[in-house]
């Protein structure tokens, strides 16, 4: 799936995506009550000479869960150790990175609600009392011997912190959700992305791109991106407004950063279903989307916006939307 606007990570994106990260907290452009808060909890931990409490960062892909993980790390002066839930298949797996940690170190697990059940249990023990359990031998004779481990730091992230067990969320002393940006922070993101890539951008042209971002860092340094290379084709190289939106327009991404999908979803809930609500299985059968990818990565965007809204019997296309797609708004009732 290569869609422009998703905010799912590209090849390409690698590349780039590792020079592009802020590397502390004061670089970490938005999220004020989540920085705040870690700022504070960061600093108690490297008082107390302790390692600083399990961290769960959850919210929509692309707001910068694995940057601030990085950060985190980087503030407390620790290694930090990068694996995800599908990544580590069995409990052997994940007891021989616990055991590989040095005190204080963080462990970032990418989609952790994706961990297997049983690898998850060896997780519980490991955070609660920095303690690994295994078993030796077999049959009657097995026992359970308990290891320790050094203290250290799990963070966790994951799209929606509804997908975690209890047990495992439990866990976390610090639960922090991460929120769209801003038009005014995605703009200052994509001016600091042009620096670092020394690119020219002038007038408002950065805020035209900050404007079509959904929201998300991510998108916005990728589109940033694609309106680069049309400045290098068919301009001098300076981004300039007009320039911006000539090529945001040829790539498909609207003035509010919708694309076709977004298109074709909510004109589909409008002609299918008469504007809902309809249930998320069916939207998804509809338009040949999977539920799960349209539940974390497509609509949470359209919900904050106002253009779709969550009821008990399904999702309902606002008039907002009806508006924006140039559609006449239903007579009521
Ligand atoms: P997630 O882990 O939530 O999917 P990432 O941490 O990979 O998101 O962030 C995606 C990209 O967006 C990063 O490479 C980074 O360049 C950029 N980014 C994210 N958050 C910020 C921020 N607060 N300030 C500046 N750039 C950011």
């Amino acid at each position: 799936e290569d869609r422009i606007i998703s905010a799912n990570l590209m090849m390409e994106d690698e590349v780039v995506e590792f020079s592009l990260r802020p590397r502390y907290l004061a670089e970490y452009i938005g999220q004020t009550q989540a920085k705040e808060n870690l700022k504070i909890y960061i600093e108690a931990a490297k008082m107390r000479s302790e390692a600083l409490d399990h961290v769960l960062l959850y919210g929509p892909p692309g707001l910068g869960k694995t940057t601030l993980s990085n950060i985190i790390a980087n503030e407390l002066g620790v290694n930090i150790r990068t694996t995800s839930g599908p990544a580590i298949e069995r409990p052997g797996d994940l007891a021989a990175i616990l055991t590989n940690l040095q005190q204080g170190d963080v462990l970032f697990i990418d989609e952790i609600h994706r961990l297997h059940r049983t690898v998850e249990e060896v997780l519980y023990p490991a955070m609660e009392d920095f303690a690994l359990d295994i078993i030796i031998g077999k049959g009657p004779s097995a026992r359970s011997v308990r290891l320790d481990l050094p203290p250290f730091t799990l963070i966790g992230a994951t799209t929606r912190a509804g997908l975690l067990s209890a047990p495992l969320r439990d866990r976390f002393g610090v639960i922090s959700r991460l929120e769209f940006y801003t038009v005014d922070e995605l703009s200052y993101i994509v001016s600091r992305t042009c620096d670092i890539l020394q690119v020219q951008i002038i007038g408002d042209a950065s805020r035209e791109i900050g404007m079509r971002s959904r929201g998300t860092p991510r998108i916005a340094n990728r589109l940033l991106k694609r309106v680069r290379d049309f400045a290098q084709v068919k301009g001098d190289g300076i981004i300039t407004v007009e320039l911006a939106r000539a090529a945001l327009k040829h790539i498909q991404v609207d003035d509010l950063g919708l694309d076709e999908v977004d298109h074709k979803m909510l004109r589909a809930i409008i002609t299918s279903f008469r504007g809902g609500p309809v249930g998320l299985d069916t939207i998804a059968a509809t338009i040949g989307e999977e539920s799960q990818t349209i539940e974390d990565v497509y609509e949470p965007y359209l919900l904050q916006i106002g253009f779709l809204q969550r009821t008990p019997r399904g999702r309902m296309v606002t008039n907002q939307a009806y508006t924006h797609l140039g559609l006449p708004i239903p007579e009521q009732g």
